[in-house]
């Protein structure tokens, strides 16, 4: 089995510099996931240009992880609502591939990977390179790259770095960019861009 060394230092290093001034409160997006998630899974507001591109349809994905070969294909959200069973397979195909053990995404960026996904027209699923990164994986590269921040978008379960197949990064960055659905960073050498769903920025 092949494992991917990719590492996105830029979009580690634009969380950090948005997270910097949240030093009191170090993981203020993690926090509030958690208590929404408490709350119940469909108390999250979704970006508004999600609704404008879906309307009540039901809500579909499909994602591949390039290191375990897993995959999600079909519909996580319908009625209204996320199903549980799908946020949990789709956690589990995103989880850190060193870890034996998922842990819950925050659902909205599901919605993202869907809503490009719909817009660009592609039936091909995501390949994943990065989702959720454990604190140790990350401290572990932090230790290899200088560049590697401690905080990262990726370690609240609101980050994937992926690529779509046919399409280039360049292109789908800007299909992203323009819906302003979070953050979008583009790695033209890869092929991958990072999305998240914290605030709408890009670089
Ligand atoms: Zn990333």
């Amino acid at each position: 089995m092949v494992l991917f060394a990719h590492s996105c230092p830029a979009c580690d290093a634009a969380d950090a510099e948005l997270q910097a001034g949240c030093e009191a409160n170090p993981s203020p997006g993690r926090r509030g996931f958690l208590a929404a998630v408490v709350a119940g899974v469909g108390v999250l507001a979704a970006p508004p240009a999600v609704a404008q591109v879906w309307g009540g349809r039901a809500r579909a994905l499909g994602i591949r992880r390039l290191q375990t070969g897993e995959n999600f294909s079909g519909v996580y959200w319908r009625d209204g609502r996320y199903d549980r069973t799908a946020l949990d397979r789709l956690n589990w195909v995103m989880r850190d591939p060193g870890m034996a053990e998922a842990t819950p995404m925050d659902p909205r960026l599901f919605d993202i990977l869907a809503t490009v996904q719909d817009r660009v027209g592609s039936d091909e699923p995501w390949l994943v390179t990065s989702g959720y990164r454990a604190p140790e994986t990350n401290a572990s590269r932090a230790r290899e790259s200088r560049r590697v921040s401690r905080v990262s978008f990726h370690m609240s379960g609101m980050a994937a770095d992926v690529q779509l197949p046919g399409r280039s990064s360049v292109g789908l960055a800007r299909s992203a960019a323009e819906m302003q659905l979070g953050g979008v960073g583009v790695y033209r050498n890869s092929g991958f861009i990072h999305l998240d769903c914290g605030p709408t920025r890009r670089w």
